[in-house]
């Protein structure tokens, strides 16, 4: 079938300007790529979100019932609300060789190349199928790629490998790290500040576990550490706090709300066991003693798998001949990477734009990246129809 042909600017131009950041629907987008890949002869899966909307796409195009490689990427974009931009960030604007647009880097640009290069995956005789895998809602915490990764090796063959194509300029990188987020919840007794001793202080319980937070901060600074890494080691912040109601009354309430970006490696279960074990032996007793119902209450809202593709990865074997380079790259930003490599495909992040755009008002992506990234997809197309060793 011979669908139409765009170029990935094009494709980008008709990608952003779909609004999907994260909390709004990407139906309309998912529904523009599934025509497009329609008029291609491409099927298309969705896999809904629970409430319907929102969805994550796949198709494949090759060899059916074969692992091949997954070419993975999300749909949403973060929000423009607080930012100046110069142009309208749903409509991409070119200026200086570069396009200005919500999501050109992050990461509709490699969507649009991936899309552009269909044809030329079409008209090849794949022997290594190469699939499209889009998801939602990566930038609240790679939520949406959930659901359709549960399905692989069910309703999804298992891919070989999967490349996820995150904004590095380009380059291959090979490891990240993961960030966790805990919420905490300290519920206290309410008293008139006067008669302090009758109520328990939850700013006070929070500021005792500020402390033991920062002990593990501190500890984290010098292990482990990776030097390819920056800053080299995992970090712990405490990223929200509030409670209390008014001077004159002990606080009943206190929330706060930390977050660790784990190197590979870091055990984030230990952390989780310690700050439970430092609550309920330094913290709950003594709350206890005044109010029975004191107590504190913690939860990993979100976590994503820090990423190392470790030495004998296939997929960073395969981007680093595709791409010509011969270096790897560790970042500190999470993907949908650690994730795929959990579900049991070796993945690899490389993909067109410069980190340093994305999420930034007037983001935009250089013109030759997304001609790098067109030729990028072409020598994979060329490699996959060979379907020769990777090494
Ligand atoms: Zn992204």
């Amino acid at each position: 079938m011979n669908g139409p042909s765009y170029s990935a600017a094009e494709l980008l131009s008709r990608l952003v300007h779909f609004d999907t950041t994260s909390h709004k629907s990407n139906l309309a987008l998912i529904a523009f790529v599934e025509d497009y890949l329609a008029q291609h002869g491409v099927e298309s899966h969705l896999v809904p979100s629970a409430d319907a909307a929102k969805a994550s796409l796949y198709a494949s195009i090759g060899p059916i019932g074969v692992p091949g490689v997954a070419l993975s990427g999300h749909t949403d974009v973060v929000p423009v609300e607080g930012q100046t931009w110069s142009s309208d960030p749903f409509v991409l604007t070119e200026r200086d060789h570069r396009f200005y647009g919500r999501g050109s880097a992050d990461m509709k640009g490699f969507l649009a190349c991936v899309l552009a290069a269909v044809p030329d995956f079409l008209k090849r005789k794949l022997a290594v199928p190469i699939s499209i895998v889009f998801s939602y809602d990566e930038e609240v915490g790679c939520i949406g790629v959930r659901p359709l990764i549960a399905e692989i090796g069910r309703r999804f063959v298992t891919p070989r490998m999967v490349i996820v194509g995150e904004p590095t300029s380009m380059s291959v990188v090979d490891a990240h790290k993961g960030p966790v987020r805990w919420h905490v919840e300290i519920k206290g007794r309410a008293a008139h500040s006067s008669m302090a001793p009758l109520g328990v202080n939850a700013i006070s319980i929070a500021g005792k576990l500020l402390q033991e937070l920062a002990r593990i901060e501190r500890e984290l600074k010098t292990s482990p550490r990776a030097e390819r890494f920056d800053p080299p080691y995992a970090t712990l912040q405490v990223t929200r706090i509030d409670g209390g109601t008014a001077t004159n009354i002990v606080p009943v309430y206190c929330r706060l709300d930390f977050d660790v970006r784990a190197l590979p490696g870091v055990d984030v279960d230990a952390i989780d066991r310690r700050i439970r074990a430092y609550a309920d032996r330094e913290c709950v007793p003594e709350m206890r003693r005044v109010a029975p119902e004191s107590g504190i209450d913690i939860s990993v809202a979100n976590q994503v798998p820090p990423f190392a593709a470790g030495t004998n990865s296939e997929a960073v074997a395969l981007a680093l001949r595709v791409a010509g380079h011969n270096e790897t790259h560790a970042v500190s930003y999470a993907t949908e990477a650690g994730l795929f490599q959990e579900a049991g495909s070796p993945s690899v992040v490389i993909g067109p734009g410069d980190i340093a755009q994305a999420h930034a008002a007037d983001e935009f992506i250089a013109k030759d990246q997304l001609d790098e990234c067109m030729a990028f997809l072409d020598r994979l197309g060329a490699w996959a129809e060979r379907g020769a060793p990777v090494r």
